[in-house]
């Protein structure tokens, strides 16, 4: 069963993300999600925190397993016995960075392979980005983010808006 790693900052979760992987489910008997820890210099949410909400939305998929790694992707996928890497693609804007790292990526390891996935259209606007942009300026992301993520928004409450 070819194993795939789905890896990303998940800064938070949104459907954007579920759906890329519940379409690399169908493509490939195992996947992993894996936090990218060493991405970001002022996350939204801790590693933990990332870990704990792609936990609660995997509950469901026993082909998934949720994971966190630091250093380079490649390095990690080998140690993970992994050939594939999953990217999401959703407009021109993403394409351009996306195919500088699988060059890159395969310029490094050329045994993986990074394959690309569309999302549904309703969520090919939807990037972490913007749910941190609203999210500072305390508007309301449910209908964008799964109900684990929107939980963890709201109990965190003001602690998220635009000083953290
Ligand atoms: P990164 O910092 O690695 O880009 P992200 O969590 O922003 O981490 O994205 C992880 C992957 O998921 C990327 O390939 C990104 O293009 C993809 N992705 C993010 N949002 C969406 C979406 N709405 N639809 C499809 N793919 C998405």
């Amino acid at each position: 069963m070819a194993l795939a790693i789905y890896p990303g900052s998940f800064d938070p979760v949104t459907y954007g993300h579920v759906d890329v992987m519940e379409r690399a489910l169908k493509i490939f008997g195992r996947l992993i999600v894996a936090v990218a820890t060493n991405s970001e210099k002022r996350p939204l949410f801790s590693v933990d925190e990332r870990l704990e909400m792609l936990r609660t939305i995997a509950k469901g998929m026993t082909a998934v397993e949720v994971d966190s790694f630091s250093g380079l992707l490649v390095d990690y996928a080998k140690s993970r016995g992994a050939r594939i890497i999953i990217r999401g693609l959703r407009a021109l804007s993403d394409f351009e960075y996306e195919f500088q790292m699988a060059l890159t990526n395969r310029k490094i390891c050329s045994d993986i392979e990074t394959v690309f996935l569309m999302p549904s259209e309703q969520y090919s606007y939807l990037s972490s980005r913007i749910i941190k942009e609203i999210v500072a300026l305390g508007g309301d992301v449910t209908a964008f983010v799964p109900d684990i993520v929107a939980a963890m928004i709201r109990k965190h409450g003001r602690e998220l808006r635009v000083d953290r």
